[in-house]
Parts: structure tokens; sequence; C-alpha cells
């Protein structure tokens, strides 16, 4: 058990609420409804962490308008989930928050999700830029077991994938149904500085979108004994081929029990912690403070009641 799991946050209310608070409202508190900072605490036993505001007289607490509002689970122990999905480089599974936690393993489903919310990088900023490139790829991802009912070879009842990959940088992924040159060209006009070096594989993809580029250099897909190819000005598409491999160890055995409308989810998680990791000076603790800070104003797209 590492020392950060010794914090009171992670099992007294009272201090995670507090944790809470702090992390929302770290130039005091206003209220969610109306933006009044005039607003005072509520003091009823019954009312802990609760305020009223001034202006609008509307009641909330530091749960109101985030991923933890509806829910019934405790504060510390989204807390605790929080710092269990961040942790190293593969967080950890629904599962395994289950048992951590005590909660159902529904539940503890429910929460990976909406975490996976406040994971969304809400201002994206152009990847890439004036001397720098970006290298792209895509892949195809699901269950090929050949003794599924209906099993067909190939990728066309597979999931696409297309990431986008700095080198020393951000990662940004998409599901995508099918990769086509118009749904990559719209993914990375929409993200991707034109000023940048576009580096892919030699996919057919890339080539009517790669003259929208600075230069579009290509390298023979995959690796060779030596490793990674290096196309003849040293470019590689060995980042985003590392970030895919880090997707599919991280996932396997988990992808399994989710349908493809969660893919997005699962990406998103990986991107924010590839984003936020310690090769880029971010600990484990300050990557969850960075998700806790992602809680406000996500669409709520699960109820959780239980
Ligand atoms: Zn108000």
């Amino acid at each position: 058990m590492s020392a950060d799991l010794l914090n009171p946050a992670f099992t007294n209310e009272k201090a995670a609420i507090a944790h809470l608070e702090a992390s929302r409202w770290p130039d005091g508190v206003n209220c969610p409804h109306c933006g009044s900072i005039n607003v005072h605490r509520m003091g009823g036993k019954t009312q802990a962490g609760m305020f009223i505001c001034n202006d609008c007289r509307d009641k909330f607490t530091a749960r109101t308008g985030t991923i933890m509002e509806r829910s019934h689970v405790p504060v510390h122990k989204w807390l605790l989930a929080i710092h269990l999905l961040n942790q190293g480089k593969n967080g950890a599974s629904a599962h395994e928050i289950h048992r951590s936690l005590s909660i159902t393993y529904k539940t503890a489903w429910f929460l990976c999700h909406r975490i996976r919310e406040a994971m969304i990088d809400q201002k994206p900023t152009p990847m890439g830029g004036k001397g720098k490139s970006v290298q792209a790829d895509e892949t195809y991802y699901g269950n090929s077991s050949k003794r599924a009912k209906g099993y067909k070879k190939g990728h066309s009842h597979k999931q696409g994938v297309v990431a986008l990959v700095e080198p020393k940088g951000r990662a940004r992924v998409f599901h995508v149904k099918p990769a086509t040159a118009d749904s990559v060209r719209d993914i990375l006009v929409r993200n991707v500085s034109r000023e940048s070096e576009l580096h892919t594989d030699e996919s057919r993809l890339y080539v009517e979108v790669g003259k929208e580029f600075t230069a579009h250099k290509t390298v023979e897909h995959g690796w060779n004994q030596r490793g990674f190819y290096v196309g003849k000005d040293g470019q590689t598409t060995n980042a985003v081929e590392n970030f895919f491999g880090n997707f599919k160890r991280g996932m396997k055995g988990t992808y399994r029990f989710c349908g493809e409308q969660h893919l997005q989810r699962y990406l998103t998680e990986f991107e924010f912690r590839h984003n936020n990791r310690s090769g880029l000076g971010v600990t484990d603790g300050e990557r969850a403070a960075i998700a806790l800070k992602g809680i406000e104003g996500k669409r709520l797209t699960y109820r959780i009641s239980r």
C-alpha cells in the first residue's frame, strides 16, 4: 500500500469533503448555479458540506454540477477511485475498484466511466506546430476469437482507432468506424497544426491529407528485427505504435467485458494517463488531482442511483 492511501481524504468523509472543496474552489466558494460568491455554509447536522447562495437562494455542495452529483457513493470513495484509476501506467480495473472500495461491481463500473469523463481534455490546443512532428496511425480493436459466432476475417467487424501522437509529447485518440480517408482527414485537420510535419506509415489513408501539412513523411509499417523502421530523414512512427502497444496490453482482459459503445471512454483514460505521465514529470498524486479538477461541467450521461 502506498503512503498516499493513508491520506484521511480516502477514509474520512469530512476530510474528503474538505479536500473536494479545496480542489474545486481554491479561490473561495462560489455558487454553481449563478456564480455568486455571496454564499454561506449551512449549520445543521444533516447539512454537512451544504451551502446556500444568498443571491439565488439555491442550495449546493461541492458535488453539485460534477460527475459526483446524484451519486450516493461517499466522497472519500470517489477520491480513492480517482486515485486508483490514476496509479501508474495502467490504473485499475472496475473489479479492483469494486474490491478496494467495498462497493458493488456495477457501482464501481459506473464510477470508473464517470471518472473517465473527468479525464476528457476540455480545451484541447492544436498538436504539433512549426518545426514539430505529429505521428498518426490507425489500428483495429475488438474480439477476434475465431470461435466466436459470425467471425469474419479482416477488419470489417473490428473497431477502428486513430491515434495522433507528438513524439515525447501528447497523444489524442479517436474511435472511428471505419477509418477512411475522410474520417482520418477530419481528425487530423481538427487537431493538428498545419505547420507540423506529418509522419505516418505508407497507408493510402494519409496520402491526400498529407498534402495539407508542411511535410508528409512516411515509413514502412511496424518493426523489423532491429526495432522500428526509420525513414531516410529519421522519421518513425514508433511513438504512436508504442501508444497502441500500451493500450492493447493495458486493455487485455478488460475490453472483452465492454461493448464498442464504451471504447472511446477507455481510449480517453489511456490518453489522459499518457498526457499526464511520469515521463513528463507528473506524479500519480498530481495526475489524480488533475482528474479531480475535471469533474465539473461534464455531460451527465449516467445516473448513479445505487
Ligand atoms: Zn446562486
